[in-house]
C-alpha cells in the first residue's frame, strides 16, 4: 500500500474515532492530513455522517485550497489550510466538538490538567469567541493558530493540530478526559487539582523518555 494510500486509511479512521468516542455529532467535525509534497492535504469531505467516512469519500484539496478530486470539503477548509500556512512543524489538523471541554469554554471556565496525559499534550491553549466556520471562523483564530496546539471557540468547539493523527486527536480525547473529571468533582463538591509543581514534574518525566 503506498504512503498515501496509509495516510487515507488513517484520516478516515481518525474521524470515525473521533465519532465512536463522541466527540464529533452526525455530520460534525473534520480532519485533515498534510501529504509529503507539503503542497497538497487530504480533508474529511463536507456534510458526510462522521461515523460512516471511508477513505474513498476524502477530498484532495491544494495548499492553496483548490479541490483536486471530487467531493466537496469541509467547509472548514479555511482554517486548515491556514494552519498548514502559518506552521511547518504540524502534518495534520482535527476540528471537533467535544461536550464537556466545549461547555466549560463556552461558560468562561479554563480546563485544568487533571491527567498526566493532559499536562504534556496540551500545553498551550487559546480560547476564542464564537465565529461562523469558513472563512471569518478561520479569521478568528489565525491570532492563535501561530503558537497554541489547541484552539477552542466558545460555543462550538476545538482545533488541534499535531506531527500526525494520532496526536492532533489525542490532545482533544484528553482535553475531554479533562473537562469531564473537572465537572465531575464539581458534582462531588470536592475539587482536587493537580498542583503547578506537580504539573512541571510530569512535563519534565516525560522529556526524558
Ligand atoms: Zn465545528
Amino acid at each position: 500500500m503506498s504512503t498515501e494510500e496509509k495516510l487515507k486509511d488513517e484520516l478516515a479512521h481518525t474521524i470515525r474515532r473521533l465519532y465512536e468516542r463522541g466527540l464529533v455529532s452526525g455530520v460534525g467535525g473534520n480532519a485533515s492530513i498534510l501529504l509529503s509534497s507539503g503542497k497538497t492535504m487530504l480533508i474529511t469531505p463536507s456534510g458526510y455522517f462522521k461515523g460512516g467516512v471511508a477513505k474513498g469519500d476524502l477530498v484532495t484539496v491544494s495548499i492553496s485550497g483548490h479541490a483536486l478530486s471530487k467531493g466537496k470539503p469541509s467547509s472548514e477548509m479555511p482554517t486548515h489550510l491556514l494552519a498548514y500556512r502559518l506552521r511547518k512543524d504540524i502534518r495534520a489538523v482535527v476540528h471537533a466538538h467535544p461536550p464537556a471541554a466545549t461547555a466549560m469554554i463556552s461558560a468562561g471556565i479554563d480546563i485544568p490538567p487533571m491527567t498526566p496525559e493532559h499536562s504534556v499534550m496540551v500545553t498551550k491553549l487559546s480560547v476564542v469567541d464564537f465565529a461562523p466556520p469558513g472563512e471569518e471562523g478561520a479569521l478568528a483564530v489565525k491570532g492563535s493558530l501561530k503558537d497554541c496546539d489547541v484552539v477552542g471557540i466558545r460555543n462550538h468547539g476545538f482545533f488541534s493540530l499535531g506531527p500526525d493523527l494520532h496526536e492532533a486527536a489525542s490532545r482533544l480525547e484528553v482535553l475531554e478526559e479533562s473537562a469531564k473529571i473537572y465537572m465531575s468533582m464539581r458534582q462531588l463538591g470536592k475539587i482536587s487539582m493537580l498542583q503547578e509543581d506537580v504539573v512541571k514534574r510530569i512535563r519534565a518525566v516525560y522529556s526524558r523518555e
